[in-house]
């Protein structure tokens, strides 16, 4: 059954490729999928779409986008609802007003040739 994985990351700046490739690095990953090799693991699992989005929601909140009078959080959160709705990833790469790369995705699962990191109900 479909469900997301929710990653975070946040830093001074958009980390290095080399940072990002290596599953033992926390960076975000260039292949948004590898985010579920990433040994750091995912903050939250959710089986449910609105519980997923609030997640999110909550996370744009507390990190307000550099530019959010050109990129607003009520518009932003209608295209996550729009993936979610079609069970696609959903990943936010912004500058937030405090100067930080903040990195969000909630990563579909299951997909193919990738181990599901976090089975939900698991824990
Ligand atoms: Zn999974």
């Amino acid at each position: 059954m479909t469900h997301w994985h929710a990653y975070a990351w946040t830093g001074p700046e958009r980390p290095a490729d080399r940072e990002r490739v290596d599953p033992a690095n926390p960076a975000p990953p260039l292949e948004i999928a590898d985010w579920l090799r990433k040994q750091v693991g995912p903050e939250a699992t959710f089986g449910d779409r609105e519980r997923a989005a609030a997640w999110l929601r909550a996370q744009g909140e507390e990190h307000r986008h550099l530019s959010h009078g050109a990129f607003p959080l009520d518009e932003r959160m209608e295209y996550v609802h729009e993936a979610l709705g079609l069970g696609t990833d959903v990943v936010w790469g912004y500058y937030s007003t405090a100067k930080r790369y903040v990195s969000r995705s909630l990563i579909a699962c299951p997909r193919e040739h990738y181990a599901c990191p976090a089975p939900p109900g698991a824990g």
